[in-house]
């Protein structure tokens, strides 16, 4: 057996940061820059008024109550063509520029109106209420370095400086089969010996969760010239992907040839790694193309895609955070194991009790209960030994996909 950061080191080596592209930014959520954005314009783009009310010289007001003479209304989207003398004011509303000679805004809360006079009720000092150009961006400043995954505020800003197109790393398409004699697919009566394919279901949905386009390979039987015509149409084909994802055959079993195919189509490494579940992996790059060939058990293949594949896929998107952060948290129960020199990880229910996170066991622990591990949202990693003990410390991994359910529902 080998450690599990050998095999992720050896996975991510081979894994390299994929291309960029000149896209809309409207259609780059959730990617990553592959070039810094600079702006060249300020934001705000003139000095305006963050309130509705008046414009004013401030020294006017130096002997509040002080009435002054309205001059004109300034709605936001227009520019004044006059200016504010002494002993004048003029009506603004929010976000509109300042006209010429006034240094300060005075809420419409601490005036009153007569007729052509606004009655300013309190001293102002310079530049009260007003929102100056380039306080959030200047122009030629960096807004955002390479690197930076681009949420939906991100898109909001690119869109105040004007920027259409950004150069991201390119969107990545991920091929995902299952493997396997056993496997059944669809609304048919289950045979003797059969089973319903769910790996493809949850490992495509996984890469929806992320972003990325899945492409459903399909179900392969266990023979290996299937195996080997769906991984080279998978990697050499026509629209061919960018990284492929198998599920099955990869074990100690008698039909187990995803390892042998793999080994006989690429470049390929065989693992037994010291953790439970999903022991088992073979990774290999096929031409360019890296092949993930996680175990069959449901459960397995999760955490397998968890621990191997997400990391990867991060890199190949440009991501500069690869690893999910690993959190402490409190056992509400113990979480017991033998020592087998494996690191165990536990399916767990995570939630957040007292200020503190907390866990408990989702359930039925063997890699086949894919239903209790719908019920978890992150890994307890249990290190070798006789478990965790309740009330002890415990690491967690919150699953990719499951962070939303933190109340422990
Ligand atoms: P294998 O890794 O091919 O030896 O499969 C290990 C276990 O996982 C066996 O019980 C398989 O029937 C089961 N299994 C393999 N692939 C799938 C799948 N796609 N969906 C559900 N169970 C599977
Ligand atoms: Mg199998």
């Amino acid at each position: 057996m080998i450690p599990l950061k050998d095999a992720q080191e050896y996975v991510l080596q081979h894994c390299r940061v994929g291309h960029s592209e000149l896209r809309s930014s409207r259609s780059s959520l959730g990617l990553v820059l592959a070039e810094e954005v600079l702006t060249s314009e300020d934001v705000p783009p003139f000095d305006n008024t963050a309130m509705d009310g008046f414009a004013v010289r401030s020294e006017d007001t130096l002997e509040a109550p002080q009435q002054l003479e309205i001059v004109g209304t300034i709605p936001a989207g227009s520019a004044p063509d006059f200016s504010i003398n002494p002993g004048q004011a003029a009506r603004i509303m929010t976000g509109a520029p300042l006209p010429e000679g006034a240094d300060a805004v005075v809420m419409v809360e601490l005036t009153q109106v007569e007729g052509d006079q606004v009655t300013v009720q309190k001293t102002v000092p310079e530049g009260n209420h007003i929102r100056r150009a380039g306080e959030d961006l200047e122009s030629g400043q960096v807004v955002f370095e390479k690197g930076t995954k681009l949420t939906p505020t991100h898109l909001g800003v690119l869109a105040s400086i004007g920027c259409l197109e950004v150069s991201v790393f390119s969107p990545i398409k991920v091929g995902v089969m299952s493997t396997g004699d056993e496997l059944v697919e669809g609304k048919v009566p289950l045979e003797p010996g059969q089973i319903r394919d769910s790996n493809r279901h949850s490992l495509l949905a996984l890469l929806n969760d992320l972003g990325l386009e899945g492409i459903d390979l399909g179900l392969i039987p266990d023979n290996e010239e299937s195996i080997e015509t769906a991984i080279r149409s998978a990697c050499f084909g026509e629209g061919s992907c960018d990284a492929v994802i198998s599920s099955g055959g990869v074990s100690m079993g008698d039909f187990d040839y995803v390892k042998v195919v793999l080994d006989r189509l690429g470049e390929m490494q065989w693992m037994q790694v010291a953790i439970k579940p999903a022991k088992p992996l073979a990774f290999g790059l096929v031409g360019d193309t890296p092949v993930f060939g996680l175990p069959g058990n449901p459960v397995s293949s999760i955490v397998s895609f968890e621990l191997f594949v997400l990391p990867a896929l991060k890199k190949m998107m440009g991501e500069p955070e690869i690893w999910a952060p690993k959190i402490r948290a409190i056992a509400d129960s113990s979480l017991s194991r033998r020592p087998d020199g494996k690191t165990h990880f536990a399916r767990v229910k995570a939630y957040i009790g007292d200020g503190s996170y907390r866990v408990k066991s989702a359930g039925g622990q063997g890699s086949h209960q894919l239903s209790a591990m719908a019920d978890a949202n992150a890994l307890a990693v249990i290190p070798d030994g006789d478990g965790i003990n309740e009330g002890e410390l415990v690491e967690i991994i919150f699953l990719h996909q499951l962070t939303r359910r933190l109340n422990g529902s």
